[in-house]
Parts: structure tokens; C-alpha cells; sequence
């Protein structure tokens, strides 16, 4: 199987110029602790190209927040192209985070022109799904997942997920301090690995699946030990180099654990 932690920071509209560079400072120096897991930071896209220099001689990916649905560049005014995130050093983007959803209308099918374009510029999309509380109140969680995961695989094939990850996000756990129990998070991620083995199998066991919601240095272990999670997507926790490093370092002593 042999998928490796991934651990991903989403930095929202947080952070400037000199609180960015002490924050990178911090990641390059505590990842040298944590060698058999990826990491992966996404600044708003204004400091990209400042976070890439900061993470020249460091294994920690870059990646943005979001990107145009357009696949050519023009008059898209306040838009990004993926070739230009690429051209700054990003090598993953995420994808359809549910803030993009619900404050700024991305639907599944806004959602899924990304994935395809990103993909197309050669960045990793990382996907984010996830139901609402109501949504998980009327038990229609699978559905939802199966609906935003297919509306992607539908528009880019399921074989593009040898080359993309997973987010699971419950929108009730982001930013809220509560965070699925291991065995919602399991259910969910076994869930959604067997919407795609529907399809492929030998793409669902080796797409990575991430969690998001709330994971903090003290969930983040129990998270990640769990058979079909594959690190996580993390929000506030990322904000603080030794609040991340925490989340980093249970990842890496569970991929330790893993291959001895
Ligand atoms: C997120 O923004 O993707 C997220 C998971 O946020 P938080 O960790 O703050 O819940």
C-alpha cells in the first residue's frame, strides 16, 4: 500500500511578510525531524513567491489556496492561472475548500474545471469534500461525498487521482474545535477510498486521504492512525510552527512505526 503521511497547512488569509518568513524559518528547521512524512504549506497567494524562495533548500511543497477555473490565460480579471502558480513554485493546489463553496459559490462543477486545469498545469490538486452538520444530521453524508467525488471524477477520470489527494473535511469540524471522532473519520475515509475502488482499485489504494477539521497536536495521532487516514489538512494549527511541528511529529512517528 505504502501511501506515506501527507500533512498540509492551509494558512487562510492569515499572515505578512515578516510573520511568514518567521513561521517558515521554524517549519524548515523542526521538518528536519520528520523525514519519512511530506509536508506541504499554502500561503495566501500574494507570498508564494517569497515562501518558495524560504523553502529553496527545504523538502517542504509549496501550494495555493485556490486557482482560476480558466484553462488559458486572458481578461479574468483578479483571477490566477495554474501555470502561473506553477511558474512561483507551487507544485500542489487545493481544491473546492468548503469556504470556497459556501462563501464564494464554487459548485461541484466550478470545483471540478479546477481540478482538470490544475492537473493540466501539472500541480497536484487536493481535493476537499465534505458535508455540512445538516447534511450530516439527515444522514446524507455518503451521498454528499459520492456527489462531489464523482462530479470530479466524472470531468477528469478516476485514473487522475493516481496524481491528486483527497481532503476530507467535515464543514462542522472546520474552525470549530470539533473534530470527527476516529470512527467518523475512518467511516468517511473508507467511504470515499471505496467511491474511487468503485471505479479503480489500484487508484484507491494508492490515493492519498486526508483529514481536515480541527486536528490539533493532541487529536492529531489518534487522526492519523486510523487505517485510511493519510495525514491531514489543517487549518488553525498551522499557524504556529511548533502547533504544526506537533501535528508533523505524530505523522512521523506513526510512518516510522508503519515501516518498522
Ligand atoms: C481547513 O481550513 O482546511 C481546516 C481544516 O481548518 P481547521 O484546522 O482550523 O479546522
Amino acid at each position: 500500500m505504502a501511501r506515506g503521511y501527507l500533512v498540509a497547512g492551509n494558512w487562510k488569509m492569515n499572515g505578512s511578510s515578516a510573520s511568514n518568513a518567521a513561521l517558515l524559518e521554524g517549519l524548515v528547521r523542526g521538518v528536519a525531524e520528520c523525514p519519512a512524512i511530506d509536508v506541504l504549506v499554502c500561503p495566501p497567494a500574494v507570498y508564494l513567491e517569497a515562501a518558495h524562495r524560504h523553502l529553496a533548500a527545504s523538502p517542504i511543497a509549496l501550494g495555493a489556496q485556490n486557482l482560476s477555473d480558466q484553462s488559458k490565460p486572458g481578461a479574468f480579471t483578479g483571477e490566477i492561472d495554474a501555470a502561473m502558480l506553477n511558474d512561483v513554485g507551487c507544485s500542489y493546489v487545493l481544491v473546492g475548500h468548503s469556504e470556497r463553496r459556501t462563501l464564494y459559490g464554487e459548485d461541484d462543477d466550478c470545483v471540478a474545471r479546477k481540478f482538470v486545469v490544475a492537473q493540466a498545469a501539472g500541480l497536484i490538486p487536493v481535493l476537499c469534500i465534505g458535508e455540512t452538520l445538516d447534511e450530516r444530521e439527515a444522514s446524507t453524508t455518503e451521498s454528499v461525498l459520492q456527489r462531489q467525488l464523482e462530479a470530479v471524477i466524472e470531468a477528469a477520470g478516476v485514473e487522475a487521482f493516481r496524481n491528486a489527494v483527497i481532503a476530507y473535511e467535515p464543514v462542522w469540524a472546520i474552525g470549530t474545535g470539533r473534530t470527527a471522532s476516529t470512527e467518523q473519520a475512518q467511516a468517511a475515509h473508507a467511504f470515499i477510498r471505496g467511491v474511487v475502488a468503485s471505479k479503480d482499485a489500484k487508484v484507491a489504494s494508492s490515493v492519498r486521504v486526508l483529514y481536515g477539521g480541527s486536528v490539533k497536536a493532541d487529536n492529531a495521532a489518534s487522526l492519523f492512525s486510523c487505517e485510511d487516514v493519510d495525514g491531514g489538512l489543517i487549518g488553525g494549527a498551522s499557524l504556529k510552527a511548533p502547533d504544526f511541528l506537533a501535528i508533523c511529529a505524530a505523522a512521523q512517528i506513526l510512518a516510522a512505526s508503519r515501516d518498522a
